[in-house]
């Protein structure tokens, strides 16, 4: 007998028919012989509408009431699906984080769990009681409800998996589980079996929605196996676990690319110590987070210094930059919101030497552009004019061996 999570994203909780779906799987398991705790999502679109009429009151909402308001689409399906299973005949009870209690910090719309006692949800187990909890939200020291930023409901099941030792949390969404990259743009995309959670992290902050960035974070931390799955069929996924050699034998496991980032660039500033720090620091100041950066080597001691930005950022980004540019004497600032970010992620690349050199050669082959560079030790990151977009994925899954 195992302790299994299972999370069902907005879409597999999306209606009626849906939820009677889910409350089918989950007794399945149920039925099996296993101990259950369910996270669900707000049905799908729903949190959404809550945004929208917070936004539609006020240009700043509140935040704390704003936490109040997203977290209500949870409470609804997870009324929903315990009144499902328990038309079924099983016993099922649901909890909202704050009679978990899901404890959470108190950063309203980002929070982050601290701490999850497990007595409650023990107790009701051992009675065999189907727990359902409502993803997506906590509650903080104060008992003020908290919300764990859009797509929380992830972080919310391997954090009860974790603080439960489950044996596993499984996923379940709209997609396979995770892709070599976007089938969307390249029909050759693979789902890929077993992936590492650095690998998963880097894809995942590269634009790869399956997961939520920090629900990765949080099984690397307490070593828990996701499995990301399907709702609609039943078809094993993608297991995100500990790296093991299987994996770093593979050079790259997937391309990811990000739209969402825009280029600026300080033209011929004067080059002497500072300068970088001069021209970053009030953008951290404004909690702007800057992605790749780029200095030239200067030439009459003047250097050019370009970096990236999040989309959402650039106005404020651009308006602070050219203060700065215009207080350390450089010639102009310019931009360029038409890029994209490709990047190639594999633990293989530490590994072994020349994947720079064939990412590079691939992109050339296609006449493609590199406008920016930056790499850690498990990925290469290029900035391409956006155009090039689909191409430069497909190239890369190509020379990568990705496609066959
Ligand atoms: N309902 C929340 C959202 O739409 C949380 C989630 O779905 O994971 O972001
Ligand atoms: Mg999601």
């Amino acid at each position: 007998m195992a302790l299994v999570v299972q999370k069902y994203g907005g879409t597999s909780m999306g209606s009626i028919e849906r939820i009677r779906n889910v409350a089918k799987r989950v007794a399945k398991t149920y039925d099996a012989g296993n101990d259950m705790v369910v996270v669900v999502s707000a049905m799908s679109g729903e949190t959404n509408k809550l945004v929208a009429l917070a936004n539609e009151l006020s240009e700043f909402p509140d935040a704390r009431e704003y936490d109040v308001l997203v977290a209500a689409g949870e409470q609804v399906s997870i009324a929903l699906l315990a009144m499902c299973l328990k038309s079924m005949g099983y016993k099922a009870k649901s909890y909202l984080g704050f009679q978990i209690p899901i404890m959470t910090d108190s950063s309203y719309s980002k929070a982050r769990i601290e701490e999850i006692p497990d007595n409650k949800v023990r107790a009701d187990i051992k009675e065999g009681t189907i727990i359902i909890v409502a993803g997506f939200q906590g509650v903080d020291a104060s008992g003020s409800i908290t919300t764990l930023g859009r797509g929380g409901s992830d972080t919310s099941a391997v954090a009860m998996a974790a603080a439960l030792k489950a044996d596993v949390c499984e996923i379940f969404t709209d997609v396979d589980g995770v892709y070599t990259t976007d089938p969307n743009i390249c029909k050759d995309a693979k789902k890929i079996e077993r992936i590492s959670y650095e690998e998963m992290l880097e894809l995942a902050s590269l634009g790869a929605k399956v997961l939520q960035i920090r629900s990765v974070e949080f099984a690397m931390k307490y070593n828990v196996d996701v499995h990301v799955r399907s709702s609609f069929n039943e078809n094993l996924g993608t297991m995100v676990t500990k790296e093991d050699k299987e994996m770093e034998a593979v050079l790259v496991s997937g391309i990811a690319y990000a739209k969402d980032e825009v280029k600026i660039a300080v033209m011929q500033v004067p080059d002497r110590p500072g300068i970088a720090a001069k021209i970053l620091s009030p953008l951290s100041e404004a909690n702007i987070s800057v992605d790749m950066i780029v200095q030239n080597v200067s030439e009459d001691g003047l250097t050019d210094f370009t970096f990236t930005v999040p989309q959402a950022d650039f106005k404020k980004a651009l308006s602070i930059t050219k203060e700065t540019a215009e207080a350390v004497d450089a010639k102009e600032v310019l931009c360029d919101e038409n890029v994209t970010k490709v990047s190639i992620v594999g633990l293989g690349m530490r590994s072994h030497a020349g994947v720079a050199t064939k990412m590079f050669t691939a992109l050339a082959a296609e006449g493609i552009n590199i406008q920016m560079i930056s790499t850690s030790e498990i990925k290469i990151s290029v900035v391409v004019d956006a155009k090039y977009t689909e191409l430069a994925v497909r190239v890369l899954h190509d020379a990568f061996g990705l496609s066959k």
